[in-house]
């Protein structure tokens, strides 16, 4: 089955109530049963079913059953948002006096997240590019992960997986990725080795801009070291599902970060239609930034352009896709502002993934809690501009950009 059959037909596609062709959305917080008993054999794991939407709910369920399919993973967790998903993918392994190597172009509020954890006592140490060979030096008997992004956002460099996996479980370490820029679409980081996939499913997923989520998607290979990893010493007998009974069962359930189920359900609806969207967000994308990098002097950032340090890897990894962002440089802060508020088509909001493209001046917005020393790890100047680009026709795309750029050029 090829990747937009499986959209609809595949495994992760179950017989809904009814006959429904999507999953019912289940808009309740609590399951009635006939008997204590039942709920006894619930509560204690012996008996199939719902009882507590924090806990689960069938509709969420059917969205994670069909994200853990085209991530080929293990099992699936959905959350409340992508900060939810990445800071609970984290907590479920980590504790005081723990470390976390990360790559220093992080989406900003991971940065954010991991600022914070600090003050509980959970270190992150930082690599410029997250490579062997700048990790290595980082390494100590404190690390306990590896947390990196598949394409950041806004930096949009591509993490070579295959290689800083192989470099993480020779040091005994789970390798965690957010995919949120990449979806399945273009890459299943499973395959090339990676441990816990990300994603915040606000963007492409949802596709439509219309529910704040995330997901956990546990890859199955890691053999977790109950020693080194104390927290899962009690899921022991889990094997390689520890991580995911662990999550399930501790802190995603008692942080209550949850997805709510209407958003599961607009989840599946916009999942429908993801290679539909990917497909022309990414044409879309190149034909824009090839058109761009044709005016002078602009300075154009997207994977597959000629003499992108990361367009090899972008061929390699994602079959010659480069996904949906680009950035650009436009000279001074006051031009891109005047850019930005010129544009026709593009619209003025943060985010990303969206049916419609979305423009936005990350110095003055999405970055303003990191230093000037980690904006310029992640890519973000005051002259930079993320455009996040949309279904709409190419051509109207090229003109709105080519014209308004060369004017206030
Ligand atoms: C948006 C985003 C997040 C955060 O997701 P939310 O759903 O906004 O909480 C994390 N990582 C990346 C790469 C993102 O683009």
């Amino acid at each position: 089955m090829n990747f937009n059959t499986r959209l609809l037909h595949g495994k992760g596609v179950k017989n809904y109530a009814d006959g429904a062709t999507l999953p019912p959305i289940a808009q309740v917080s609590a399951f009635r049963y006939q008997a204590a008993e039942e709920l006894d054999k619930v509560f204690h794991h012996k008996a199939m079913g719902y009882a507590y939407s924090r806990v689960s709910n069938p509709s969420v369920a059917a969205f994670e059953q069909r994200i853990n399919e085209l991530e080929k993973g293990n099992a699936a967790v959905a959350c409340s948002s992508g900060m939810a998903a990445i800071a609970l993918a984290l907590l479920n392994i980590l504790s005081c006096g723990d470390e976390i190597i990360a790559s220093s172009g992080l989406y900003g509020g991971s940065i954010d997240l991991l600022e914070d954890l600090s003050k509980f006592g959970i270190r992150t140490k930082y690599a410029r590019h997250l490579t062997p060979e700048e990790a290595e030096p980082l390494i100590s008997p404190k690390t306990r992960l590896i947390f990196g992004e598949v394409l950041s956002n806004p930096s949009l460099e591509v993490l070579d997986v295959r290689k800083i996996a192989d470099f993480a479980h020779g040091h005994g370490l789970p390798l965690f990725v957010d995919a949120t820029t990449v979806t399945p679409y273009l890459f299943n980081p499973v395959e090339f080795g990676a441990d816990v996939v990300i994603h915040s499913t606000t963007k492409y997923i949802n596709g439509s801009g219309d529910a704040v989520g995330g997901i956990i998607v546990d890859g199955g290979h890691f053999p977790w070291d109950f020693d080194r990893f104390e927290g899962l010493s009690g899921y022991r007998r889990y094997g390689k599902l520890a991580y995911t009974i662990r999550l399930r069962t501790d802190i995603w359930e008692n942080m209550g970060g949850c997805m709510a189920p209407m958003t599961a359900f607009l989840n599946v609806i916009g999942l429908e239609t993801l290679g539909l969207r990917m497909g022309r967000i990414c044409s879309n994308a190149k034909a824009l930034a090839s058109a761009l990098a044709e005016i002078p002097g602009l300075e154009v950032n997207y994977p597959l352009l000629p003499g992108n340090p990361s367009k090899e890897l972008a061929e390699s990894q994602f079959g010659g896709r480069g996904g949906g962002i680009l950035t650009f440089r436009a000279g001074s802060k006051e031009r891109a502002f005047r850019i930005i508020n010129a544009l026709h088509y593009a619209v003025r909001a943060t985010s990303i993934g969206d049916t419609r493209t979305l423009v936005i001046h990350p110095e003055s917005t999405i970055y303003i809690r990191s230093t000037k020393d980690q904006r310029e790890a992640a890519g973000v100047y005051e002259d930079t501009v993320r455009v996040s680009v949309g279904i709409e026709d190419p051509e109207d795309l090229i003109q709105d950009f080519t014209e308004t750029i060369r004017h206030y050029r």
